[in-house]
């Protein structure tokens, strides 16, 4: 395994990590940092607090949550609304801002498919806490612009299990804002789940 040592942009403190992982966190500072084409850039973050009641192997998932603004321009959908828009956008409305929820770990394509659309349908609420509690954190491996980018894969993945749909929805997603957000897992057989 190859180790990778940087220092910490806000108190010079060296940290030591796996390779693969692109986000630097700083346990003196409490500052984590990424570095995508070499220049360390902070990161605006948040750890979710475990269930009491979480049991098993802990693990810390780093997801982007993007905070964006999501209008409708055309929908041609025959007798009825977009059951999973007007769930996102209140009160049927054709424009509103939502969370979506983007795995940064390394995810096989059923799993990452699995929590984004999980988090993104319903918003989850938890908690936070100020450190990581010695519990591992799975390395970031997807950078916050691939993020943004992937935003309109979810929302694609969620209309198109409704049959007809996608192809007669048109619409804008902007990102506001973009948040890297540490929620709990237990790992089991059946791979990893949520411990919120
Ligand atoms: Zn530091």
């Amino acid at each position: 395994m190859k180790i990778v040592q940087v220092k910490c942009p806000s108190c010079n403190q060296a940290i030591m990590m796996k390779e693969k992982d692109k986000l630097f966190y700083c346990d003196k500072c409490n500052v984590m940092h990424i570095r995508e084409g070499g220049a360390p850039e902070k990161v605006d973050f948040e750890i979710a607090e475990f269930s009491p009641k979480a049991q098993g192997e802990k693990v810390y998932m780093p997801f982007w949550r993007l905070y964006t603004t999501f209008i409708v321009r055309s929908k041609n959908v025959e007798g009825g609304t977009i059951f999973k828009m007007s769930q996102w956008l209140k009160g049927g409305s054709d424009s509103g801002n939502m969370f979506i929820y983007i795995p940064a770990a390394e995810l096989d394509a059923g799993t990452f498919r699995k929590f984004s659309t999980m988090f993104t349908g319903a918003a989850p609420r938890y908690p936070t806490r100020l450190n990581f509690n010695n519990v591992r954190r799975l390395p970031g491996t997807l950078p916050k612009q691939e993020a943004a980018q992937l935003a309109d894969f979810v929302v694609v993945t969620m209309e198109a299990e409704q049959p007809g749909v996608l192809q007669k929805l048109d619409y804008s997603l902007t990102v506001n804002d973009t948040k890297l957000v540490y929620l709990p897992f237990v790992m089991t057989p059946q791979g990893p789940m949520s411990a919120l």
